[in-house]
This record gives C-alpha cells, sequence and structure tokens, in this order.
C-alpha cells in the first residue's frame, strides 16, 4: 500500500515541488498551508494533490490539521517540515513579534507537528521525518538573527530525535538549502543577487525547488533507513558546516 507523506507549506514553493515529487515517486501526499487560498488551489488543481489550511506555529491546529489528514489518507509515514517565514531586520531593530513569529513558525512547528505524528510512527516501527531548514542556519546571515537561530535549532532538534528513534525504524534528517529560485529569494532586490548572491555559489546559480525535493525524495525512501540524524547541505558548493 501507497505510504502517506504530509508536506507542511506543500502548496508553494520548494514544498510544491517536494508534495509533486513524492506524487510522482508513489506516496499519498497532503499539502498543507497557511493562508494563500488562491495559490493553494492553483497548486491543488494542477497537481490533484488534497490541500489542508493550519498555522503550523500553533500546536492545537497542527494537532486538528493531522488529524484530519489522516482521517482522510491514512497514516502519516513521511513528514516534511518545509514551512517557514522570514521577517529580516538588524537585531537591534528586531522586535519580540518578529523575532516570535519567526523561532514559532520554523522551529516551534518542527515540535508542533512531529509531536502529533511520532507515537503512531514508533508504533508502526517505521517513519520518516524531513525538516527543511538553510544554510542560514549553519552559518549565520546578516539581518536573520532570529532565522538564523530557528534554523540552527532544527539542526539541533534533528540530531536529538533521531537518537530517541534509531532503534523504531524511523529516521530523522534535515535539509539545508542555499538559495533557491522561489518568491522567499524573488524578494532580494535583483541588483543584490546579481551581485552579491551568485557570485557566492559555486555553481554560479540559484538552486531550483525540484533539486531540493529530489534530496527529500531520497532521504524518504523506505532503503534510506540507515540516514538518520543527518544533515544535508544542497546549496551548489557555497558552504560546508
Ligand atoms: P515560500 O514562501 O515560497 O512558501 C512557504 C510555504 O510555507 C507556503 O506554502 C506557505 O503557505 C507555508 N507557510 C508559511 N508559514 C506557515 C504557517 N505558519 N503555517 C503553515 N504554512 C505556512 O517558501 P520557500 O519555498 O522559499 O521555503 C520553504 C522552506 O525552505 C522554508 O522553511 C524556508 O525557510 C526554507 N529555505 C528556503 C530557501 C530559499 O532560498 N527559498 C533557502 C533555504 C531554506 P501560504 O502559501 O499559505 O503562505
Amino acid at each position: 500500500m501507497a505510504r502517506v507523506a504530509l508536506v507542511t507549506g506543500g502548496t508553494r514553493g520548494i514544498g510544491a515541488a517536494i508534495s509533486k515529487a513524492l506524487k510522482a515517486a508513489g506516496y499519498k501526499v497532503a499539502a498543507s498551508y497557511a493562508g494563500n487560498d488562491a495559490a493553494a488551489e492553483k497548486f491543488k488543481a494542477e497537481s490533484g494533490i488534497p490541500v489542508y489550511k493550519w498555522d503550523v506555529a500553533s500546536f492545537d491546529a497542527c494537532a486538528a490539521g493531522v488529524k484530519q489528514v489522516e482521517a482522510d489518507l491514512g497514516s502519516v509515514d513521511v513528514l516534511v517540515n518545509n514551512a517557514g517565514i522570514t521577517k529580516d531586520t538588524a537585531f537591534h531593530k528586531m522586535t519580540v513579534e518578529q523575532w516570535n513569529a519567526v523561532i514559532n513558525t520554523n522551529l516551534g512547528s518542527l515540535f508542533n507537528m512531529t509531536r502529533q505524528v511520532i507515537e503512531g510512527m514508533r508504533a508502526r516501527k517505521f517513519g520518516r521525518v524531513i525538516s527543511i531548514s538553510s544554510i542560514n542556519g549553519q552559518k549565520g546571515q546578516f539581518g536573520q538573527v532570529n532565522y538564523s537561530a530557528a534554523k540552527a535549532g532544527d539542526i539541533g532538534f534533528t540530531k536529538a530525535l533521531a537518537l530517541e528513534n534509531a532503534k523504531g525504524g524511523i529516521t530523522v534528517n534535515v535539509i539545508c538549502p542555499g538559495y533557491i529560485n522561489t518568491e522567499m529569494v524573488q524578494a532580494v532586490p535583483k541588483d543584490v543577487l546579481e551581485k552579491n548572491v551568485i557570485p557566492q555559489i559555486p555553481v554560479a546559480r540559484l538552486g531550483e525547488p525540484e533539486e531540493i525535493a529530489r534530496a527529500v525524495v531520497f532521504l524518504a525512501a523506505d532503503d534510506a533507513g540507515f540516514i538518520t540524524g543527518s544533515t544535508l547541505t544542497v546549496n551548489g558548493g557555497q558552504y560546508h558546516a
């Protein structure tokens, strides 16, 4: 029977590519999103993948959302914690709202989501938890103290949870993308991208969302069971932790 995969933030950008790649690989896929109904409906129409709206920063919303997904598709075998946001500003100007929103959405969500599925995975002795961190969680980034802290937290979360579940058929891994061609990066001014960002990437281009999706499908596979607690960089050679 097909395994069930749930991708948070699975309707746009990197998440949409992950959802589609998992479907192409034979998974039953559910994609969650926050509030952009138009993008979600467009994604659903073109991919045939069901979409679910809830805020991954809310534990209770995650509990209700996962319950609905499991009622519709079955128990979640593969969880992809992909949803994320930025609220960039220099730390000395950062508000507590900017700090909390980024920490809760990019790091709190890993607790909120993974906690809903881990007991079922342990009982069934199979699970894949794959989280999308960032190169900026590995090396830090100017204007992103909140985001870098959250994304570095994703890596620690992964290493500890992998240890706790290593004997139970559950793998826990994290992918650190470099600069990927999505709306999040398109928000960076074009001249900054061309003058400051791309020259730092050895392959001399942005990555494509499908190149992150390929790594997710690799880690999700049944025969990837010996890879756990790993941090996989997919960044065009820009940085090696
Ligand atoms: P996008 O902004 O293109 O898409 C983000 C997705 O996450 C959307 O589906 C969005 O839903 C959803 N989302 C955002 N906040 C929430 C929330 N609170 N609850 C539920 N869903 C939410 O992002 P990217 O595809 O660029 O990024 C995906 C992941 O990859 C993020 O974790 C990001 O930090 C990480 N990353 C991205 C890089 C890049 O270069 N793009 C580089 C390194 C890491 P909605 O459509 O409703 O807004």
